[in-house]
């Protein structure tokens, strides 16, 4: 019987698991998916809001607000990539002036720091090419970006490595009370638990249906982007138009890594699937881009993606809250700015923890806050990297040009303390075919590498869930057939 069971490992679930680690307690995440991070968490904007935006009053302001400090301490504790670069909420009219001056307002009554610019010649020395139609911007310096994949893989590892189970490939068909808790049917298993706590994403309204405590409902919002090659479209600040009533506006932002995209666009859709980019999406985005950054040289794209954002139906706020079925509690509609509040949210729902359930909840002394990051061939010098090619020759193969990826940082992602057996679970450490090539390059190499390290044939290795196979025979095996549709 476990004490706690999470439904959901995005950066939400693993962030609610790494704080319940510091109790003595029995928890375990239940994720459907191979890996952490497998569907909102991986597809936004990675920005750790300074706070100033979202409306009085509502809890998404209060996380927040509370969240974005607590980034220092976790960035020191858990070593993921973080950078504080600062945003513009960028001003063209006269009714933008008088909105900019509504985010300082704000600001100031939430004591974040930020300043109205209206020196063009200042601006454009911190921003060389912002549009020259520029009137002014609000400055919120606090304002920072993360590694989304980094920072729930830090949150979860460090959760694991204080006793937190995980459960993945599993996805929660049913729940059923019980005299003394749930019990959950989680792909094949059933999982006996005390509490149970919902962080399912944009499908939290569908888990917390199966108990009758859905008193709320999700609307995934997809939101598309395009990402730019490092170096293509360089830009110092986290760029925002004024925002609109269902979004914060198309930007231009920098990644942490040296690329920079733009979007994302705002479309409600049925699909809680549907992740599909469309071409007057793209041309949507290009158009919102290009107001702010008028030289955005569109031919030197990578990529596109989108992803979903959670809305719930009270406002578009988070609902985070015991529910009416005792020992049930939401963490639902946790749109944005999720990823800025998660620290908060998970403090905040270890206090429902132990107020609102009947759970015994006690410090563990043996909690280690620390998580040892994975060596890293971008963080050596030169003699650093000798000495490691020294001690193995794996740290002198690069695999993955583009991020600079060798061998050896691919054989220690595979054996990490939850280990990573595709290759998407690769990517999501340590970045191979995150650029320029999108994997192009180094694919057939990290096939062979996981083939080797988890001794299965390279046909068994997979892209990320079941049925994700990449290869299916040599080339010189398969028998080509005869042509049996149309003639063209
Ligand atoms: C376009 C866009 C831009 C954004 N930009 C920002 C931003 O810049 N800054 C910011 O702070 N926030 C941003 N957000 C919001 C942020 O991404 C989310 O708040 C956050 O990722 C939500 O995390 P989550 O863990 O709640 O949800 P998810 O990441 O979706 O995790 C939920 C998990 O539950 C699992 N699950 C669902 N059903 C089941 C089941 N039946 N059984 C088992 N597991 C299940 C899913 O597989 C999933 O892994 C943005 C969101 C979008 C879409």
């Amino acid at each position: 019987m476990y004490d706690i069971a999470i439904i959901g490992g995005g950066v939400t679930g693993c962030a609610i698991a790494r704080w319940l680690s510091r109790y003595k307690l029995k928890t375990i995440l239940i994720e459907k998916h191979e890996d952490v991070a497998s569907e909102t968490t991986k597809g936004n904007s990675a920005i750790i809001h300074a706070g100033y935006a979202s409306p009085d009053g509502t809890i998404r302001c209060k996380m927040n607000v509370k969240g974005n400090p607590m980034f220092d301490q976790a960035k020191k504790e858990l070593h993921f990539d973080f950078e504080r670069v600062g945003s513009f909420v960028v001003a063209f009219t006269d009714e933008d002036m008088k909105a900019i001056e509504h985010e300082l307002k704000q600001a100031r009554e939430r004591n974040i720091p930020g300043e109205i610019i209206t020196d063009i010649k200042r601006i454009k020395t911190m921003e060389p090419n912002i549009s020259d139609k520029v009137k002014g911007i609000f400055y919120a310096p606090t304002a920072g970006l993360v590694w989304p994949f980094g920072l729930t893989v830090a949150l979860a590892e460090n959760a694991f490595e204080n006793g937190v189970e995980f459960l993945f490939s599993s996805p929660v068909t049913g729940i059923r009370k019980t005299e003394k808790g749930f019990t959950i049917q989680a792909g094949e298993k059933q999982i006996d638990t005390i509490i149970v706590i919902n962080a399912a994403g944009v499908f939290a309204d569908d888990i917390a249906k199966m108990v009758g405590a859905d008193d709320f409902t999700i609307t995934p919002r997809k939101g598309e982007y395009i990402l730019m090659d490092r170096g293509s479209c360089p830009v110092n600040y986290i760029l925002f138009p004024t925002p609109t009533i269902v979004s914060k506006g198309i930007l231009v932002c920098p990644t942490i890594e040296g690329h920079t995209f733009i979007g994302p666009n705002a479309q409600n859709q049925e699909s809680k699937t549907d992740v599909r980019t469309t071409s007057a999406g793209l041309n949507e985005i290009i158009v919102g881009g290009r107001k702010l950054l008028p030289s955005i040289p569109i031919r030197s794209a990578i990529t596109n993606f989108a992803g979903l954002r959670a809305v719930s139906n009270r406002n578009g706020d988070f609902i985070i809250e015991p529910s009416k079925v005792e020992n049930f509690i939401n963490v639902a509609g946790i749109c944005s700015p999720g990823l800025s509040s998660c620290l908060a949210i998970a403090e905040y729902v270890v206090s429902l923890v132990k107020d609102h359930t009947t759970l015994k909840v006690e410090e563990n002394p043996d909690w280690n806050p620390i998580r040892k990051p994975q060596k890293r061939l971008v963080d050596m010098n030169e003699d650093e990297l000798s000495e490691a090619i020294k001690e193995r020759s794996q740290w002198g193969r690069v695999v993955c040009r583009c991020e600079t990826v060798t061998e050896a940082e691919i054989v220690d992602a595979i054996h990490r303390p939850i280990p990573c057996t595709s290759m998407d679970m690769i990517k999501k450490r340590i970045r191979p075919g995150m650029g320029r090539c999108q994997g192009g390059f180094c694919t057939p190499k990290i096939l062979k590498i996981l083939s080797r390290e988890l001794d299965k044939p390279v046909t068994e290795i997979t892209k990320n869930d079941k049925g994700s196979e990449m290869v299916f025979a040599r080339t010189k095996q398969l028998e080509i057939q005869p042509w049996k549709g149309d003639k063209p």
